[in-house]
């Protein structure tokens, strides 16, 4: 009999383990859904029915098991409707498989009523752990009456019981602790599942923002093209590029003539947008140049960058540019070149080589700029 009783709480065991694992997204608690609490009813059920093919046969038709601690258990973390499931799963169960016999009947109504009662029972509000004990009670309660009804020898009817008490509660003790590991267990890894998740999405968040900070940080803040450090990178990424391919660069600088003048004429706001509608009408201007990147170098000085454009190449777009910043004619009556807005342009180009750097590229178009200032403004010079 022992031996038989230890199967079952070695199936017990086992079983809660594999139930955990099959149903561990679907916690069982009072409050869960009652889709989760048909699944654990059903698995419960079932679990009472492999207890009872493990059964320890007493007479002709009695036998004895611990399927009643799956009806208690499933009452303790899940409430009536998984204890209902279970006791009605285990009472068609102790019919089908061992006959329709008196026993099989009062054995059937016995966990129905288990069911029920810890069902019941499990909505009374004190200590969980006392709760499962009484309800292991209840089961035990209801098993003893099957016994004491169908097996006749008081010395057979007294061993049994007493065994069977001893059993269920060292099981039932050991089944609600165990599911309450098993439970947390799942619960933990969930959680941690769902940490992972959550810093995954904050780490896409926190690359997103570096993205945008990074991209801000190459942007200059009144006119949208590229800043001076933008310029910096760019043109010394494109020197690096250039450096085998004996493929020139070339480098406009343009700036506008008597600015300051414009901003004491019409102050420093309408300066900024006189900024703002020359640069967006050169970006549109070389939007389809693949060959240019355009970069504010400072004040009311700009710069583009050409690779693989030659010197009168970058003549002729210069030559755009001055006559799309005339087009705007954006009015400038303290200026003493014209009556309209322009700029002074220096172009230079170098095929990038080893002995050379990017910044004699740079101080060569400066100086041509120069030049075009000296020589009246409103003027393209180049090397
Ligand atoms: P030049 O023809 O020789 O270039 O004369 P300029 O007056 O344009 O040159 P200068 O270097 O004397 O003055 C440049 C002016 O550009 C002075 C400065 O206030 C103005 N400026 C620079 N950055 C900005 C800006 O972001 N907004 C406005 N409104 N003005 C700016
Ligand atoms: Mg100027
Ligand atoms: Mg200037």
């Amino acid at each position: 009999m022992l031996k038989d009783f230890f199967s079952n709480i070695t199936i017990l065991i086992a079983s809660f383990t594999v139930m955990g694992q099959i149903l561990k997204n679907k916690p069982l608690h009072p409050s869960s859904s009652f889709k989760s609490k048909l699944y654990w009813g059903i698995c419960y059920g079932v679990l009472g029915i492999i207890l009872m093919l493990f059964s320890f046969q007493i007479n002709a038709t009695t036998i004895a098991d611990l399927r009643h601690l799956a009806i208690v258990i499933a009452a303790a973390f899940g409430g009536w409707v998984p204890a209902i499931i279970a006791s009605s799963l285990i009472a068609i169960g102790r019919i089908v498989l061992f006959g329709l016999t008196d026993t099989a009947i009062v054995a059937a109504i016995s966990a129905l009523l288990t069911g029920i009662v810890c069902g019941g029972f499990s909505k009374l509000n004190f200590h969980p752990t006392l709760k499962a004990l009484y309800m292991n009670l209840i089961g035990l309660f209801f098993v003893s009456i099957v016994f004491t009804l169908y097996i006749e020898d008081t010395n057979t009817l007294l061993n049994v019981l007493m065994m069977h008490y001893l059993i269920s509660l060292f099981g039932g003790f050991f089944s609600y602790h165990l599911s309450i590991y098993i439970a947390n267990s799942n619960s933990a890894v969930r959680e941690l599942h769902l940490s992972l998740i959550k810093l995954q999405e904050s780490e896409q968040e926190l690359n997103k923002a570096n993205q945008f900070l990074n991209r801000l940080s190459y942007l200059d803040g009144l006119t949208g093209i590229g800043n001076r450090r933008y310029f910096d990178e760019v043109l010394s990424k494109e020197w690096s590029n250039l450096l085998t391919t004996n493929s020139p660069l070339t480098l406009l600088m343009f700036d506008i003539d008597y600015f300051k003048k414009y901003n004491d004429t019409y102050g420093h706001l309408a300066g900024d947008q006189c900024l703002q509608v020359i640069t967006s009408a050169i970006k549109d201007l070389i939007a389809n140049n693949p060959y240019s990147t355009f970069c504010r170098y400072g004040g009311e000085e700009f710069a583009i960058i050409f690779t693989k454009t030659k010197l009168d190449q970058g003549v002729a777009i210069a030559e755009l540019i001055q006559n799309k910043v005339q087009s705007l004619k954006i009015d400038h009556s303290s200026s003493e070149v014209a009556d309209i807005v322009t700029i002074s342009i220096g172009l230079a180009s170098m095929i990038p080589s080893s002995e050379t750097q990017p910044n004699d590229l740079i101080h060569i178009a400066d100086t041509c700029l120069y030049i075009s200032k000296t020589k009246g403004r409103n003027t393209i010079s180049t090397t």
